[in-house]
């Protein structure tokens, strides 16, 4: 038995294990596992130390695992370094690989060339991070936004991008804020009034997802812009883990379809 998974505490709600299952199924991989790990902090790093015996060949990481699955880690990518981050680990004879599929997937999901345009990150966090490394390493011009401004300073700081506490509307607006997962639309008022200006011409990539679409994804795309969900970028970074762990073309439409309900 060939295992992988998803180590994150609380996992249940994870879509990575029917997208997974869903590749292995249509790629004839019979005996593959893709499986929910959770694990407390405490019992993170033992636990990945424990994986590759028990069949394991690599795994996801989530929520709150990510900075110190990059701290366990005996060698990581350039990307995961700098974002300082891990959601992929890869078991090798030379001990745990980690990195980090988040910045480049979401590239991927954006499917345009961001160079030379404008680009507004809403958020200070993890996600935030690997979305102004995406960004500002494709070439646009990036500007943080984040509710607590000092940490938008310090993010910015470390990228060499601009923190701005009433930003200008953008090309492309990222929201990689909590602010949407509860489905409220009172909650927008927590973004910057940039948020709202998005429309024709403009591009907005949500990382939270919902059924049925959240308050931001709804407004932008009534406004006419060009709206990217959260579980686009879901597919491209699990797409690119499995391309990394099986040297195969990850089959992205099955596993689109695996991770939807609507
Ligand atoms: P995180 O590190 O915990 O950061 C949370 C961010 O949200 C912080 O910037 C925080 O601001 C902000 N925030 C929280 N509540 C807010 C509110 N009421 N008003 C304004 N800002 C608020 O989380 P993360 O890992 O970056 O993830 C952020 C979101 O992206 C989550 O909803 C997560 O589910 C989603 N996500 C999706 C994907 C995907 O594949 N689609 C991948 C990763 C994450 P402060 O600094 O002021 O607290």
């Amino acid at each position: 038995m060939i295992r992988f998974g998803v180590l994150g505490w609380p996992v249940a709600h994870s879509r990575s294990p029917r997208m997974h299952a869903a590749a292995y199924a249509a790629l004839g991989l019979e005996g593959w596992r893709y499986l929910p790990l959770g694990v407390p902090p405490e019992a993170l790093a033992e636990t990945v130390r424990a994986l590759p015996a028990a069949g394991f060949r690599g795994v996801n990481v989530t929520i709150p695992h990510k900075q110190a699955a990059l701290a366990l880690a005996d060698a990581a990518s350039p990307a995961a370094r700098a974002i300082g981050a891990a959601n992929t680990l890869t078991f090798t004879a030379r001990g745990v690989e980690a990195d980090n599929t988040d910045a480049p997937g979401l590239l991927e999901a954006l499917a345009e060339d961001p160079a030379g345009r404008t680009a507004l990150v809403l958020g200070a966090g993890g996600s935030a991070r690997a979305a102004v490394h995406a960004l500002a390493g494709a070439g646009a011009e990036v500007t943080v936004w984040n509710r607590t401004h000092e940490r938008a300073e310090r993010l910015a700081a470390d990228f060499g991008v601009t923190a701005a506490r009433d930003p200008q509307p953008a090309q492309i607006t990222v929201n990689c804020t909590a602010v949407g997962l509860d489905g409220s639309v009172a909650a927008l008022k927590a973004l910057p009034s940039a948020a709202d200006a998005l429309r024709h011409g403009c591009t907005l990539v949500d990382l939270v997802y919902r059924d049925g679409g959240t308050p931001l994804t709804r407004r932008a795309r009534d406004q006419g812009a060009r709206v990217v969900d959260g579980l686009a970028v879901l597919v491209a970074q699990g797409a690119l883990s499995f391309e990394r762990w099986t040297g195969m073309t990850a089959p992205r439409e099955i596993m689109w379809h695996a991770v939807r309900t609507d």
